[in-house]
């Protein structure tokens, strides 16, 4: 059987003292996101292969994720660009939820290399909530983020 890549999935892997969840492909109207009320304990959740969130998808989004349970600890990796605008646009997005890490998309003036880099909150944050930098893997020079550096770190700023 071959599987739509756009069409959304849960995986859960057990890892020690928590639980990994990784979703997939676009979150919209037709996302089951009940999982978020069946949450326990300390759960991290890996939104590295969400492709697109709609608004349709946003809108049920937030209204699942005001159903985790009290108490659970739940945080976000691996945050795709698209999935980090909606974060900065859309207030109550990530529940009580932290990010802990996410990718900015990354390019080099002088030798036209773009890519994603993988980044974690905590070192922005040491960083005065910039991004700390990376060297271009051609050239050696510092990479600048494709998009406004201030613009795109607002939810490190704020959460
Ligand atoms: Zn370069």
């Amino acid at each position: 059987m071959t599987q739509d890549s756009s069409m959304f999935r849960v995986e859960g892997t057990d890892v020690e003292g928590g639980k990994t969840l990784r979703l997939h492909g676009v979150v919209d109207e037709h996302a089951d996101l009940s999982f978020f009320g069946q949450l326990k304990g300390r759960v991290q959740i890996s939104l590295k292969s969400v492709r697109r969130i709609n608004s349709y998808g946003v809108r049920a989004w937030i209204d699942a994720i005001r159903k985790v349970p009290s108490g659970v600890e739940f945080e976000f990796i691996e945050c795709p660009p698209p999935v980090v605008d909606q974060m900065n646009m859309v207030t109550g997005f990530l529940g009580r939820g932290k990010v802990a890490s996410f990718f900015a998309p990354l390019a080099c003036g002088s030798c036209d290399i773009e890519q994603d880099h993988l980044f974690s909150v905590v070192d922005c944050r040491a960083k005065g909530n910039k991004l700390p930098s990376v060297k271009c893997p051609k050239c050696g020079g510092e990479m600048e983020v494709d998009d406004l550096e201030e613009q795109y770190l607002l939810f490190v700023r704020e959460s």
